[in-house]
């Protein structure tokens, strides 16, 4: 996206929804509409660009909001179902893209709500994605105090905020890099008697489970291209 785009709230608004992106132009600001590209461009860069995030996610509508922090709505009441909010303190941080990580968290809870199914996400049921981590929650410690088992959460409730904060994880290793100067973030995991995993970061087999979801929706959308093709 262009400097020209991202002046022009209208033509950002219409570049996003090839993204899968639904906004209201009005009401962000400039560097907001930056932030937000951002986020969206690292996080379809890993998944094989503009249509693999729209594949990953599905169409939602994306919404900043005066108060609050962020949430993920697997389903909402109107078209497209889906429903992203951002608290615009969380677009104002200091490192400034602590507000990218929260963009894409939630766009990760998108992702995993698109497998749900839409009878799945009106009662309330994880993905597919949450579902598979729930293997192995608790073998190994999430990434981070806030999605590791500091909730106290257990089954697939902690595997949930798991998901969101391993997706952020391995997108931003400046957010691990981050983190990792706070106590909590390296206390947390010996609370549970897994002083042998060092933290924060992505334990191996998180790594090897977000890498794998990244690598299902590159090959979709080039069997996508394919099937055009032939
Ligand atoms: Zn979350």
């Amino acid at each position: 996206m262009g400097l020209d785009t991202l002046l022009d709230a209208t033509a950002w608004a219409q570049e996003l929804r090839q993204y899968g992106l639904r906004v209201h132009p009005s009401g962000w600001e400039t560097d907001e509409r930056m932030l937000v590209w951002r986020a969206v461009e690292r996080m379809s860069q890993a998944l094989g660009g503009a249509r693999g995030l729209r594949l990953a996610i599905g169409d939602l509508i994306l919404e900043k909001r005066a108060t609050g922090g962020g949430g993920a709505y697997a389903f909402w009441f109107r078209p497209p179902w889906k429903r992203v909010v951002i608290g615009e303190a969380l677009l104002h941080q200091e490192p400034r893209w602590l507000g990218e990580v929260a963009v894409v968290h939630e766009l990760a809870h998108a992702w995993d709500a698109h497998t749900a199914g839409l009878l799945g996400r009106m009662l309330g049921r994880p993905g597919r994605l949450v579902r598979g981590m729930v293997q192995f929650v608790g073998d190994e410690p999430g990434p981070t105090w806030y999605g590791g088992l500091a909730s106290g959460l257990r089954g697939w409730r902690a595997a949930y905020e798991e998901w969101a904060e391993s997706v952020a994880a391995y997108l931003y290793p400046e957010y691990i890099a981050h983190l990792a100067a706070q106590p909590r973030e390296r206390e947390w995991v010996k609370a549970f008697g897994k002083d042998d995993h060092s933290r924060p970061g992505l334990g191996d087999r998180h790594r090897a489970y977000v890498e794998a979801r990244f690598a299902e929706i590159r090959q979709k959308g080039t069997r996508m291209n394919a099937d055009k093709r032939g």
